[in-house]
């Protein structure tokens, strides 16, 4: 495929889910993060050139659709499947890369709920950290 065309396709899909949940969107970044502004139903993001940039943007939409939730690790682990779903649904696959980043993030956040005296965690989180990654 074509390299113009394989960018095209993504920047395409995710301006589309953006306008369809009424996003508000930033190309702020130069990288691979990502930042959701729920309040102003807004978010900022690298531009979506790619597959692992396309799933960042995926995962700070899915954090404006579903609005706040606490506790935050929950609610980074919730944006996060529904990054996967979405992927899932567009049949494009997770890269070997994103994959590990997706579940060392989630890794992180927990890390941090337990800093701040989480007890008991989730057990759907609880499983999907535990999930391996292939090499
Ligand atoms: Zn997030």
């Amino acid at each position: 495929m074509n390299e113009q065309k394989t960018e095209n396709k993504y920047i395409i899909l995710f301006e589309r889910i953006a306008q369809e949940n009424n996003i508000k969107y930033e190309y702020h970044f130069k990288s691979n993060v990502g930042r959701a502004i729920i309040k102003e139903r807004k978010i900022l993001i690298s531009k979506p050139i790619n597959r692992d940039r396309f799933f960042i943007a995926l995962h700070e939409i899915g954090h404006i659709i579903q609005g706040e939730i606490k506790p935050r690790y929950k609610e980074e682990y919730l944006s996060e499947q529904f990054a996967i779903c979405k992927m899932r649904e567009f049949k494009i696959p997770l890269s070997r890369k994103a994959r590990a980043r997706s579940k060392g993030f989630i890794k992180y956040s927990v890390r941090k709920a337990k800093r701040r005296g989480l007890k008991k965690l989730n057990n759907k989180v609880k499983s999907f950290i535990k999930w391996k990654t292939k090499h």
